[in-house]
Order: structure tokens, then C-alpha cells, then sequence
């Protein structure tokens, strides 16, 4: 399907997940044009391996139809990662939704002005559900909950989604869609920025969190997650959506694994509250929580949440690394850019 000699776009190249994405890109030896917002972001960029010859940065906003224009023109494969991944936001529409969509909805029309082969789109576990029912979930799942006012983010990543694959069903155009919908991404951070999904295990480190309470989370690395879109690209028989996740965890797991490797010293939870009486514990505490984190925790707390990824293993041939693994270089990598003590970690 792809060959080296074909520039990839990334969009939002500045991000948690694209940084690794085109560091692997480079590291493939592919050519990649990434777009940024803010130049003084784009510095770690131009300091990865192969930078020099094989990367080149363009300004891009997800809300100027033009800019995404000019950032896509003369691309072969475009990997949309850009969209506000933020869980408590003023105004849920303009913050979240809008650039979510238009955005979604300005790439793809650029991809297709330019005769882009293939789009990988950056979709979200976010997508498939906000509120875990013991199911089994697979990629025909589709999150029909979440709104403007139930967990926008997760709105914002379900609209976008939805108006990618509307895009192609109406426009038929030159390029096949496939999305990667991780669920939450842990792992080394080439950024300096706190992303919400390491801040899960960071709050832990720091003590933040109280108590064990009974949630749970699809987990992946952030260089599997860059790895999964490199697969979709490469792979030409790749198709549809692919879940990517390591597998499950909960947080009685998660403590006790930083626990057993000696991690946040006398930080984490001691009480247990891993129980239908503790559910609605956490549900009253969540009013205390900033809106966003609220609402998570009321839709999910006491949910058994299970995806399935072997449509990813079997049609991509992706091989996760151990979350545990994950999860001890996460702390490591949280005190090296000094969001949690060298000691807890
Ligand atoms: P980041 O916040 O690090 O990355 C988001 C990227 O989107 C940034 O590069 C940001 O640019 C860019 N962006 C946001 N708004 C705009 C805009 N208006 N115009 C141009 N660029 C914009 O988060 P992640 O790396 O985690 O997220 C990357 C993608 O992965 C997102 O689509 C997210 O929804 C998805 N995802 C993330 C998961 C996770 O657990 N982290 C799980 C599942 C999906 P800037 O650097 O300038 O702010």
C-alpha cells in the first residue's frame, strides 16, 4: 500500500501521540509533512531522527478550510490525529465539537482535493462507549449517548468519527478510510504537557485520588498506538475501524501493579472502595470533581468495561506490549518531565 518514497501528513504533529507517530514515520524511513499550530511546539520535531531531510512543518488549524488545504496538497497518506483532547471545556461546542468536526470534515475534503490515497484517522475507544455494560465491545459499537452536555469529549469524538464515514459513503472519493480508535494511552511522552491519559496514573502518583473505586480502562501504549496507524497505512487489505487496546485494567490493578514495583511511596489509595456501596460513594464524591471528570466517573464507576481487539491483531498482525510494562515506564517517564516526585516514581 505505502511506500517510503510517499509523504505522509500528520496533522497536529505537535501532540501526546503524533510526536511518536512521526518519530516511527521517520524512523521507517518515510517522508512526513506534519502540521502544527504553534511553531515553538514543533522544536522536538525537528530534533528526531531523520528530521533533517525527511520532515517539514506547515502552520494548520483544524478551523481554516485553507490552511488544512494547503497542508494536505501533494500528500499520499494523510494520518488525522488533531482534535482537542480535553475533558472539562467552558463551551462544549465551540472547544470540542466544532474543531472535531470541521476539522474532520476540512482534512478529508483537503484529502480529497489532493487525491490522497489512503486516511488514517485517529478515532477514539471514545467512540464505541461512555458508559462500560459488561458487553463485549467491538467495532460495531458506537457510542449513541454521550451529548453536548454528557461527556462532550466523547461527543466530539463519536460526530467526528461518524461524519468521516459519511463523508465516504456520500463523496465516494479517491482515498479508503481507516480509523484507529485507541482507548486510553499511556507510555513515554516525547512532549512535556500532562496529557489526561497519563494524568490517570499521575494523580495517583501525587495522591490525588482517595480511594480505589471500581473503574476500569482499555489501555495502550502511545508508541503501539503510532505503530497501529503505521500498520493501517501499510497494510492494504486494512479495513474499517480497528479497537487498540493492550487489553483491560481496572484500578485495583493499576495500584497494585505501581504498588508491587515500588511506586508511589505512601501516595496511593489505601482505602478500598471497589464495591456497589462504594460505587455510590464516588458518584457523590464526582460532584466535587471538575465537570468533565464528574461525568466520567458517574456514566462509568461500577461498569465492567471489555473491548475486543482482535480485529486489530488478526487483520493488522498489531502486537501489544504488556501493559505492566507500560505502566511502570509511565511513572518513570511522569518524573522525568517532573509531573510527579523522582521519589514516587
Ligand atoms: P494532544 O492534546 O497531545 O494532541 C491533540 C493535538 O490536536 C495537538 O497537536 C493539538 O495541537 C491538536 N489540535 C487541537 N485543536 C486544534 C486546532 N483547532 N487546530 C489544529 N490542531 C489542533 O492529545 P493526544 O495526542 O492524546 O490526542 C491525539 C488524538 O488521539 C486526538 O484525536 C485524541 O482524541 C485521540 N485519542 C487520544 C487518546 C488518549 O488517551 N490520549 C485516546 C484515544 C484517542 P496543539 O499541540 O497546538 O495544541
Amino acid at each position: 500500500m505505502a511506500q517510503t518514497s510517499d509523504l505522509v501528513c500528520v496533522t497536529g504533529a505537535s501532540g501526546f501521540i503524533a510526536t511518536q507517530l512521526v518519530k516511527a514515520l521517520l524512523e521507517g524511513g518515510y517522508r512526513v509533512r506534519g502540521t502544527v499550530r504553534d511553531p515553538k511546539k514543533a522544536d522536538v520535531l525537528r530534533g528526531l531522527d531523520g528530521a533533517k531531510d525527511r520532515l517539514e512543518l506547515v502552520a494548520a488549524d483544524l478551523l481554516d478550510a485553507d490552511s488544512m488545504q494547503k497542508a494536505i496538497a501533494g500528500t499520499h497518506v494523510v494520518m488525522h490525529t488533531a482534535s482537542p483532547y480535553v475533558i472539562t471545556v467552558k463551551d462544549p461546542q465551540r472547544d470540542l465539537v466544532d474543531p472535531a468536526l470541521k476539522g474532520t470534515e476540512h482534512a478529508l475534503a483537503a484529502c480529497r482535493a489532493a487525491g490522497v490515497k489512503r486516511v488514517v484517522l485517529t478515532s477514539s475507544c471514545a467512540a464505541i462507549t461512555d458508559a462500560p455494560d459488561g458487553r463485549v465491545l467491538t467495532e460495531a459499537d458506537w457510542n449513541e449517548k454521550s451529548s453536548l452536555t454528557r461527556n462532550p469529549y466523547y461527543y466530539s469524538k463519536t460526530v467526528a468519527e461518524r461524519a468521516a464515514w459519511a463523508f465516504v459513503e456520500k463523496e465516494k472519493p479517491s482515498f479508503d478510510l481507516v480509523t484507529i480508535n485507541p482507548a486510553l494511552v499511556i507510555g513515554p511522552s516525547l512532549i512535556r504537557a500532562l496529557n489526561p491519559s497519563s494524568g490517570v496514573i499521575a494523580d495517583l502518583l501525587n495522591g490525588k485520588q482517595p480511594a480505589v473505586v471500581r473503574l476500569e480502562w482499555g489501555i495502550v501504549d502511545v508508541r503501539d498506538v503510532a505503530k497501529a496507524h503505521i500498520l493501517a497505512m501499510e497494510t492494504a487489505s486494512a479495513k474499517g475501524r480497528y479497537i487498540c487496546t493492550a487489553g483491560m485494567l481496572d484500578m485495583s490493578s493499576l495500584v497494585a501493579t505501581l504498588k508491587k514495583h515500588g511506586l508511589g511511596k505512601g501516595k496511593l489509595p489505601k482505602l478500598s472502595l471497589a464495591s456497589p456501596v462504594g460505587d455510590v460513594v464516588a458518584k457523590i464524591f464526582s460532584y466535587t470533581q471538575p465537570k468533565g471528570i464528574g461525568q466520567y466517573v458517574r456514566t462509568n464507576v461500577g461498569g465492567k468495561l471489555i473491548y475486543d481487539n482482535q480485529k486489530i491483531v488478526r487483520e493488522l498482525a498489531m502486537r501489544f506490549r504488556a501493559i505492566e510494562e507500560s505502566i511502570v515506564e509511565t511513572a518513570a517517564d511522569l518524573a522525568k518531565w517532573g509531573h510527579v516526585e523522582a521519589r514516587a516514581a
